[in-house]
Formats: C-alpha cells, structure tokens, sequence
C-alpha cells in the first residue's frame, strides 16, 4: 500500500482506497491510504513549522532540489507515463508527454528560482532608497483535478517550492498513483522533512481542514466551478490568497476562409484527444455557414478513423473515460442533446472492447443552437457540436456568450479576423490556427469569467501567486 508522507515520514491513514484502472476494471493499479481530518492538520503544522527553514535555504539548494525531481521524472517518463495513463485513461503517448511535461515545469522552476528579482528606487525624501522585494507566502495548499495527474501538480508544486513556500499537497481520489511517484521523488530531493507534504483523501475531509486551517496561507486549486466557487468563498473568510483554475466551454471558430486540413486537426485534436477531458478542450465549433457542409463531413470522416481503445495499446488514438460517473455525464448530454433537437452526427455510443472499461465513441452533433445545453455547459467527455453561423462578426457573439473563458480558437487565413479575434475575444487564451488544447509551460496559463479566479499560473507570472511583495524603506 501507498502511505502518504506527512512531515518526512510515510504514515498510514486511516482508510484505504483502491485506484482501478479505467481501461480494464479489473486491474487495481493499487492501494492508497486515505488520510483523516487531524492527519490534514498534522500535514499543516509540520508545513508551517518547515516553511522557514526552507525559506533561508538560499536559492541554490532550492534550485538544486528542482533540478532532482526534472531529471527524474524525464529519466522515468516511460515508467511513469505508463502509470498515469493506466490510472486515469489517456493514451500512452499522452501518458509519457504529460510525464515530460511536469519534468520541463521543474526544470523551469529550478531556472526561476534563481532570477526572482526586485527593485531598487530612489525615494521621493532625500537619502532614503526603496527596495521592493519577493518573500514566500507560507504555505501553500495544493488541490488538483485527476484529469492532468501530473502536470497540474507539478505547475503548483515546483514554484511553490522554488520560492520558497511549503506545501500540502491533496490530489484526485481517482488518480493517486502518479502523485504518490511524484511525491515520493520529492521526498528524495534534498528538502527537509515538513517542507513537501502528500495527504491523499477525501476533498470534503482533506480539502476542507486546508480551507479552514488559519496555518494555510494561500490556497491553488484546480477543479470543478462548483467546488472552487464554495472553496473560495470560505477561503475569503480567512483573508487566504486564493488562485482557481476551473471549468471551460471553448469555442473553435472557422471561418470560411479556413485552411480546412487545419481546422478538422484543430478540432479533433482540441476537442477528442485526451478523451475531450480537458479544461482547455473545444466543445463548441462555431462553423461559418458556406464551409460548414465540408467541415462536418471531413470532421466525421476523421471520427469514424479513430481508435477508441485501451489506454496502453499502441493503435489506440482515445482512451476510456475515466470512470462511471463521468461515462455517465456523457451518456445524459448526448441524449440532452438529442432532445433538445440537435443532431448526433456522429459516435456518442458505448463501445465493448477486449477488456471491460468506460469506453464511448466520440459524439459530434450538428444542427446545435447556441441556446443548447450541449453548447452551454462543460460536459468534460468526447462530445462536442457545431453551431452554423453567419458572419465572422456572429461567429465572434455566439463564442463570447458564455459564462466560461479559458481558451478560445479561430481557424483563419485572414490576418484582420485574427487579430480582430486576438483583441475581442473573452478568454485568458486566444488561438489562432493551433488547437484550444495544448500550451507552452514557460508562459501564463488561465481564463476570464467563471473559469478562473486569482493570479495567472505558471511561466514567471507564477510569482505574482507564489510570493508576497514587501516594500522596504532605508535612510543612508
Ligand atoms: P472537482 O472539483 O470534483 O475536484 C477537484 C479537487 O477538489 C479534487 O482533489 C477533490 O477531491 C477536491 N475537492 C472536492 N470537494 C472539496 C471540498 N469540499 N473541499 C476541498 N477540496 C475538495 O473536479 P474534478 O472532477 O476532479 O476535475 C474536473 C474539473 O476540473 C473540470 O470542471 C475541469 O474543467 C476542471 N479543470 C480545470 C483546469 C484549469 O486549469 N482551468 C484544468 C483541469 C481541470
């Protein structure tokens, strides 16, 4: 069984979870200990009482201890990768680029620790300077979604530590096995005991003591609209620095001007890879009307020649959902959508394959009104709709009418639309002929309106969640 490290030591909890591979419900990837509310507030206190040593450590050593964690986590992206998509369902190629990528994120971090600047200003008195500087904020809590279970740990994890901050870190009950790996190469990377902690369990037991601990300063959370929206307001009673990363309904314009080869890539890429469970995921293609025919019918020409398959074997293209309950969210909306009159194009049905798992083909509706739940609300499965429109300018209401704004996508060769739809558009991230999916990790990442709150993650904006900023006074 896979214990949970609580100031240096590993420590039984007090439940055990197992942690079943979606593919093959019949392979336990393995056993998890799942900790109670007075472990959480241990976990706290041993953090609180880390974070200063950690933060006097100087930088070197920071920056030594998230360059151990890069090199081996790239060493083991084939070991590791294998694990995450065993765990949560997505294809082994995915799995091992999801690995690399946390391996780049402490890389970076293990750079950025080293470049956190300041300011030096002459003050508006005679003889006295300005300094303005960065401190770490304290500890940090650590709450993540199961669909990146790696990634998005690591994006929170590294720079927390890089600047100095101590950690409790809670992931998904359903994808504990690649946070354990992660933790417990934490554990060998030269911070003391306390500094990094891993407290698996319940969001409801776990989560929670982090939300109301006084001990907890700042809180980075991704997750669902619903559990960030409670989690902040309680967070605001404790005055806690908060950042939300939550939920998406991302449009992908293409116009008729469009290279089509690229729009048919931008959207099944955007919306069906990784199983369409991703934040930044296109689930509204917004299809201008003279190539809207064209666009539907190579969209399903390039459906029908996906494999839905077992994580693990080499010719499968889309993994299994990643468990009943979200197959079941998919099966609802693809009949909400049938009955609110849309057209299911294509896909939308359970698939049997060699071994029993949460398999579906992708669904595809046309024939979609903007009104449509299935063009409203984040469903996080393989289902995504084309709504027919007909102007850019139509295109451009129909994409911001909505009460998401993490990515959004336009598929153009005009230079004004795009840089039209670069300006206008409601979103943190705008793309411009790539997928709504898929970003660099040395640059800002997060949304507008209901889909994010608090500071950007991420890249060197990271500091602005990470540190404090302090404004000292001298008189020479
Ligand atoms: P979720 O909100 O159900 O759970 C997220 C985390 O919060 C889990 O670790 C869970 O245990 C914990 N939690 C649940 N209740 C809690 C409580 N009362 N107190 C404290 N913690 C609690 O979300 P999920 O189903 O794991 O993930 C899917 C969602 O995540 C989708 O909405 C998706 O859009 C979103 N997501 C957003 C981003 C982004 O960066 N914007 C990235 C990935 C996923």
């Amino acid at each position: 069984m896979k214990l949970n490290l609580i100031g240096g030591d590993w420590v039984e909890g007090s439940a055990i979870r197992q942690n079943i591979n979606p593919s093959d419900v019949d392979d336990v990837v393995g056993e998890y200990a799942q900790a109670d509310a007075a472990q959480a507030r241990m976990a706290i206190d041993v953090a609180d009482a880390a974070q200063r040593t950690w933060s006097l450590s100087g930088i070197q050593a920071r920056s030594n201890a998230l360059e151990f964690n890069a090199a081996e986590l790239l060493a083991r992206q084939q070991e590791l990768g294998t694990l995450l998509s065993r765990e949560e369902g997505k294809t082994l190629a995915e799995g091992i680029a999801e690995v690399v990528r946390a391996g780049q994120i402490f890389r970076f971090f293990a750079g950025e620790t080293l470049r956190v600047c300041g300011h030096r200003l002459p003050s508006v008195r005679p003889l006295v300077d300005v300094e303005i500087t960065r401190e770490p904020v304290g500890v940090v809590g650590i709450i993540t979604p199961w669909n990146f279970p790696i990634a998005i740990p690591a994006w929170k994890i590294a720079p927390a530590l890089a600047y100095g901050n101590s950690v409790v870190f809670k992931p998904s009950d359903l994808v504990p096995g690649s946070a354990w790996a992660l933790a417990e190469i934490i554990s060998r990377s030269g911070i003391p005991a306390g500094v990094f902690n891993l407290v698996m369990g319940r969001g409801s037991i776990v989560g929670n003591e982090f939300v109301k601990s006084e001990k907890v300063d700042a809180l980075s959370f991704t997750g669902s609209v619903d559990t960030g929206r409670r989690l902040a307001e309680q967070a605001a009673r404790g005055l806690k620095k908060t950042q939300l990363e939550m939920g998406g309904k991302n449009p992908l314009i293409v116009l008729n001007d469009a290279d089509l080869d690229i729009a048919v890539n931008c959207a099944i890429q955007g919306a069906y890879y990784s199983t369409g469970q991703r934040c930044t995921a296109s689930s509204r293609f917004i299809v201008q009307k003279d190539i809207h025919a064209r666009f539907v019918s190579r969209v399903r020409d390039a459906l029908k020649a996906l494999n839905v398959g077992h994580a693990l074997e080499p010719e499968t293209n889309i993994g299994p959902v990643v468990d009943a309950e979200q197959l079941r969210t998919d099966q609802d909306y693809v009949e909400i959508g049938r009955h609110e009159g849309a057209t299911l194009a294509y896909g939308g049905e359970l698939l049997t394959r060699r071994t029993p798992g949460y398999y579906m083909s992708p669904a595809f509706f046309t024939d979609t009104t903007p009104e449509m739940r299935i063009a409203r609300e984040e469903i996080f499965g393989p289902v995504a709709c084309a709504i027919a429109v007909d102007t850019y300018e139509e295109a451009l209401d129909v994409a911001n009418d909505s009460e998401f704004g993490l990515s959004a996508g336009i598929c153009t060769t005009s230079l004004k639309h795009a840089t039209h739809f670069k300006r206008q558009m409601q979103t943190g991230m705008a793309m411009v002929n790539v997928p709504t999916a898929g970003v660099d990790y040395h640059v800002p990442f997060g949304g507008t309106k209901g889909s994010s709150y608090g500071p950007r993650e991420q890249g060197s904006y990271a500091t602005e969640f990470f540190t404090r900023v302090k404004t000292a006074y001298t008189q020479a």
